[in-house]
């Protein structure tokens, strides 16, 4: 209630503000200061075709404290930490000229994709199949290239939100738009892009439908100290029936945790001790789910200490251990050991699909999150917003040669086009393997099993998934 009479007396004011200020003028305006909103930013000032065009973007975040990331970077690591496709990356240092902080990423040569209700694995190689990066690494890196590119036509506003979207004349839904900013700023844009995440306003002020649902599960994020550096550098993942835990490289002798998993379990590995986690995920990789719930139930009750987590735990893990024919096969079908889970970096974030009717309407276009979200999964979401960006750069190149109006649907369509079908595959593919591994009931078990087991043998195609995590499917 009081938050609905905060925002309408937000709305009348910025309603006064926005009919009393002379409105400045701007070729496209971007909403969001996030990867994608950055990427394009840069995308347009790098174009020869665009970068003469007056280009506005605006974040309610601190994209000062953002570029320091850059200049002064911490000891540690940050915990969001995304896995970026080959494509992603050479969009981003070879199209837009960025330099990310070489010795903050780290290239996975495969991933071991194992299944916690039988025994099927599948091993996917290629030499720097994707790269483990902090999304501040990538946010730091395009505001370094922005401020080099010494940018007249740029202008970059950060804390500051976008209060009111408005057809100028409210009449005709061509004429350019009028947004007003919580800094008392107005502008009158040809093209409005909303490169602002899930929630997005634009898409909210476009009418443009999004559908999908909360996976009813959150993400739990954390930095992870290894034994030693893996000598395999690689990705692991283990599908559990609560969802999948990762567990991905970062320079030398760090790592990165992702663990989907259901609300009440995200909750209990926020609250426990670093060291209880540590014992969580290694045994998360080795043991049957049986063993894991048993050890949920303890934590939860309260009714095992650390010392007994830590011995049962060993304990199982040896046994299990000593069913293998060999023991050098260890090192390849479980992860290295983590030593220590920096407890500070525990997050969790709520997984969700979500999915635009359409990317683009009269003067506005959707990009990123705004457009679309996925389970994490397949570490894909940030890449889809790399690619939406080269491909509407492409599109408004095209119009630019052509002379179209840059924010009419003739220009912004070839991107809807070619994007829409694309992401649409891949989410689906995405929700289907959530549902396909999020349960233990026998026949699915079977099925997937049988299908991880196939799929081993059949080199092609691995060759197309490895494909796809490196982003080169289109
Ligand atoms: C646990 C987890 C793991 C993930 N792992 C991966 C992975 O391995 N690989 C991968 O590719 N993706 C991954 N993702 C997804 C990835 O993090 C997102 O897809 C990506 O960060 C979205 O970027 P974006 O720029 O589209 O949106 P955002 O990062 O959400 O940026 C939106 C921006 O808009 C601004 N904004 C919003 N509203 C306003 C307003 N009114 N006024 C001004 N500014 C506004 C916000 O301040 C923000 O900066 C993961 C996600 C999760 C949750």
């Amino acid at each position: 209630m009081r938050s609905a009479r905060l925002f309408k007396s937000r709305w009348i004011l910025s309603r006064a503000l926005a009919s009393s200020v002379l409105p400045k003028k701007t070729d496209i305006f971007i909403v969001g200061g996030g990867p994608a909103g950055l990427t394009l930013a840069a995308a347009i000032r790098t174009s020869p075709h665009l970068s003469g065009l007056n280009t506005t973007l605006v974040d309610a975040g601190d994209l000062k404290k953002t570029a320091q990331f850059y200049k002064n970077p911490p000891e540690g690591y940050s915990n969001r930490v995304i896995s970026l496709t080959t494509q992603s990356k050479k969009f981003l240092e070879q199209r837009v000229g960025v330099q990310l902080l070489q010795d903050r990423l780290q290239a996975f040569d495969g991933l071991y994709v194992s299944d916690g209700c039988t025994d099927a694995q599948l091993e996917l190689e290629k030499n720097s199949m994707g790269f483990m990066i902090e999304i501040l690494n990538i946010q730091s890196s395009l505001l370094d290239r922005l401020s080099k590119l010494q940018a007249p036509t740029l202008n970059l506003i950060d804390q500051t939100k976008v209060l009111n979207i408005e057809y100028v004349d409210p009449a005709d839904p061509q004429s350019w738009l009028k947004v007003s900013l919580s800094n008392g700023e107005v502008f009158e844009t040809r093209l409005l892009v909303g490169c602002d995440g899930f929630n997005s306003p634009v898409r909210k002020f476009s009418k443009i439908e999004s559908r999908g649902w909360f996976y009813n599960r959150f993400g739990v994020v954390a930095n992870l100290k290894l034994d030693f550096p893996p000598f395999k550098v690689r990705g692991w993942q283990r599908f559990l029936p609560t969802g999948p835990i990762a567990h991905l490289p970062m320079p030398d002798d760090h790592a990165t945790l992702v663990w989907s998993t259901t609300e009440p379990l995200s909750r209990l590995l926020l609250s426990i001790e670093p060291q209880q986690l540590t014992l969580l995920i290694n045994a998360a990789f080795v043991l049957d789910d049986v063993d894991m719930q048993y050890y949920y139930k303890q934590l939860e009750q309260g009714t095992i200490t650390t010392e007994e987590l830590q011995e049962d735990i060993a304990h199982r893990t040896e046994s299990k251990y000593a069913k293998l024919e060999d023991d050098s096969l260890i090192d390849e079908i479980y992860p290295p050991i983590v030593s220590e889970v920096e407890g500070s970096s525990r997050a969790r974030f709520p997984l969700k699909l979500s999915h635009a009717d359409s990317y683009i309407t009269d003067r506005i276009a959707l990009v990123g999150d705004a457009a679309h979200t996925t389970h994490p999964l397949a570490g894909q979401g940030l890449n889809l917003g790399q690619g939406d960006v080269e491909s509407l750069v492409k599109a408004l190149e095209t119009a630019s040669q052509r002379g179209l109006d840059l924010g009419s649907v003739l220009a912004l369509e070839p991107y809807w086009a070619e994007r829409y079908p694309y992401n649409n595959m891949l989410l689906g593919v995405v929700d289907k393997l959530h549902k396909i591994y999020s349960t233990d009931f026998g026949p699915i078990v079977a099925a997937r099993s049988m299908g991880l087991k196939v799929l081993q043998r059949l080199q092609p195609i691995k060759n197309f998934m490895i494909q796809s995590v490196s982003g080169k499917v289109k």
